[in-house]
């Protein structure tokens, strides 16, 4: 029988358990469970993962990608060194370096691997996951969702149904899941989450702090050194660790600065109270969170049974604090916070590989899925309109079909774009991947296209749109960053990590081998594209034009509105191309035809 490792890939540590004896056991390196996510090269160009490469990431910012999870799914690369890396590929270095380390643990290969990854990861996010497994030589059998491992670790077989409250805050990601035990079957009720928010964030305003007090003390920005910043994050992130369990705590940095020649220090002191006010806005937004997640469940706070803490920054005083008031009931960590999650991705691999070792699983979506269709749109005919096809919270798997009609006579294709996200309006949701049906049938408009979407238990998505009439299904596959990762760029990504990957113990030297793409944002940068100032002002007053333009279609006569769409569609694709000369080109159009129509 084939067994199959749990990982969590966190943004700020991974661990990886397997199932001994029919428990979850996190697997130990030097005694320690936890693997930092940092990837780094030394000073002679070694590969560095885990405590190594975050050791070293004070001094050589430059040479280590921390965090890498926040760009999951992005289609940017990292530098490290010389090389270029897709963020799939650094987080494959990561899952290597578990994968070995369960290795020599079990004394056998291991190639399975559930790996788990936040609830409110997209489909994209997912994928990008899923690669990086298999670029780390694994076989993913399955991705589930952080919150959901966490609830697997615990008593599935409870005397009565228990309603669970998992809350998991880590360093850069945030959920909130309920959950419903009962006879050995845990079901989802309901979650919600934030992708950017845990003790990073915590950290980063601990350290504006503690920069604006240097600041004013002594006229200088600290944040504006590469070095300073890095030493100082590392302070501010032991003194954030100190205030769970003291009042007061030192902040002390020699030489951290320089002025006339002269070293200045940084000592300062911080109390609790002053941290906490510091995060109090960060922590009422997971309250938010939780307060979506109960109405979602339609739970009030005295039907939930017990609550989860989950992730590193739970051990927060002010987070027990503030979910007791919240909730009514003194807060507890039940289950070691930092190891949870991997011991309930173990339990998941036993379940698959037929290990009898806990309860069996029911998902949810934790978003709707749907695709952009013509409709009104606050009192307007716009294309933007979201159409639901699979809503939040629906258990997984789940397969729904929707029947869309063409617009115009002798259609001869479609452009199914599909979002997923809350808002009817697209333009708020987020994009998970689009194609186009083409060679339909000559036929009047209102031709029935089916549309189907299929979410299976990773969540990750395929679509298919067929046309009725003709019952010709065309079966598309979302293209995806992920997937023109995969065609493209998988040999490569291979190829690439066979050569920097060596173990961790025993790691290879980087060769100067080739560098084809172009330079990476530095490594904190938002991965914000980086436009010419004449293409963003063409892009801006594009944007304007199609918003001006979509109200007065709703007036038009239906053929006038016919053009004018078509041209919308047209310069949407320019803005999508980044095309300069076609966005003007075909903005000039639209503004002649949009005063012609406001004539009228
Ligand atoms: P992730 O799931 O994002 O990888 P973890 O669950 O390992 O993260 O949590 C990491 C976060 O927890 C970091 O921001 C770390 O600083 C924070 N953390 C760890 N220990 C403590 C502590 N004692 N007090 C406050 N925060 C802590
Ligand atoms: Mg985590």
């Amino acid at each position: 029988m084939d067994m199959i490792i749990g990982i969590d890939l966190g943004t700020t540590n991974s661990e990886v358990a397997v199932i001994r004896d029919g428990r979850p056991v996190v697997l130990e390196e030097d005694g320690d469970p936890i693997l930092p996510s940092v990837v780094g090269l030394d000073p002679q160009g070694r590969l560095l993962v885990g405590k190594a490469a975050r050791n070293q990431s004070m001094l050589a910012p430059e040479r280590t990608v921390r965090s890498i999870k926040r760009k999951m799914g992005e289609e940017v690369t990292v530098t490290l060194g010389d090389k270029m890396f897709t963020p799939q590929e650094i987080s494959a270095i990561i899952l290597r370096t578990l994968k070995q380390r369960a290795e020599t643990a079990l004394g056998h290969p291991v190639k399975k691997a559930v790996i788990t990854v936040p609830a409110f990861f997209t489909e994209g996010q997912r994928e990008a996951t899923r690669a990086a497994g298999e670029l780390a030589g694994l076989e993913v059998v399955r991705i589930i969702n952080e919150p959901t491992a966490a609830v697997l670790t615990y008593d599935p077989h409870p005397a009565e149904m228990e309603r669970l409250l998992v809350y998991d805050l880590g360093g850069g990601t945030f959920d909130v899941s309920i959950a419903q035990v009962e006879q050995g079957v845990v079901e989802i009720l309901a979650s919600h989450g934030d992708t950017h928010l845990g003790g990073d964030d915590f950290d980063q305003r601990l350290l504006d702090f503690v920069c604006d007090r240097f600041q004013t003390k002594h006229g200088i920005d600290l944040r504006e050194s590469a070095v300073a910043r890095s030493r100082l994050l590392r302070a501010v992130e032991d003194a954030k660790k100190a205030l769970s369990f003291e009042a007061v705590t030192t902040i002390a940095e020699e030489f951290i600065a320089e002025k006339n020649g002269v070293p200045l220090n940084m000592n300062l002191e911080v109390n609790r109270y002053e941290y906490e006010e510091l995060i109090e806005p960060l922590l009422a937004k997971t309250l938010l969170c939780l307060d979506k997640a109960m109405s979602d469940a339609k739970l009030q706070a005295d039907e939930i049974h017990k609550v989860l803490l989950v992730g590193g920054a739970t051990r927060t005083p002010m987070v027990h604090q503030l979910l007791s008031e919240r909730l009514g009931r003194p807060v507890h960590a039940e289950i070691e916070p930092d190891l949870a999650v991997a011991m309930g991705a173990a339990v998941q691999g036993g379940l698959i590989a037929g290990v009898d070792v806990g309860p069996v699983l029911v998902d949810i979506t934790p978003h709707t899925l749907g695709i952009e269709a013509l409709g009104e749109l606050d009192g307007y005919m716009s294309r933007h309109c979201f159409s639901a096809i699979i809503e939040r919270n629906t258990p997984l798997p789940a397969s729904r079909t929707e029947i869309y009609t063409t617009a115009v006579d002798g259609q001869e294709g479609a452009l199914i774009r599909v979002f997923q996200g809350e808002d009817e309006d697209t333009r708020y949701n987020t994009l998970v991947g689009e194609f186009t049906i083409e060679g339909l049938a000559d036929l009047p408009a209102g031709n029935q296209i089916l549309v189907r979407l299929d979410l299976d238990l990773s969540g990750i998505l395929k679509v298919t749109a067929s046309e009725r009439a003709t019952g010709l299904a065309r079966h598309v596959t979302i293209d995806n960053a992920t997937e023109r990762f995969r065609q493209r760029q998988r040999t490569d990504a291979i190829d690439r990590l066979e050569e920097v990957f060596g173990t961790a113990e025993n790691p290879i030297e980087i060769g100067n081998g080739e560098s084809s793409s172009t330079p990476a944002d530095a490594l904190d940068d938002q991965s914000a594209e980086r436009l010419s100032p004449t293409l963003r002002q063409a892009i801006e007053s594009a944007t304007t034009l199609i918003l001006k333009a979509e109200k007065i279609v709703a007036g038009a006569n239906p053929e006038d509105a016919a053009d004018l769409l078509a041209m919308l569609v047209d310069l949407r694709t320019a803005i999508d191309n980044r095309s300069e000369k076609a966005i003007r080109t075909i903005s000039d159009e639209v503004t002649d035809l949009v005063f012609y129509l406001e004539d009228q």
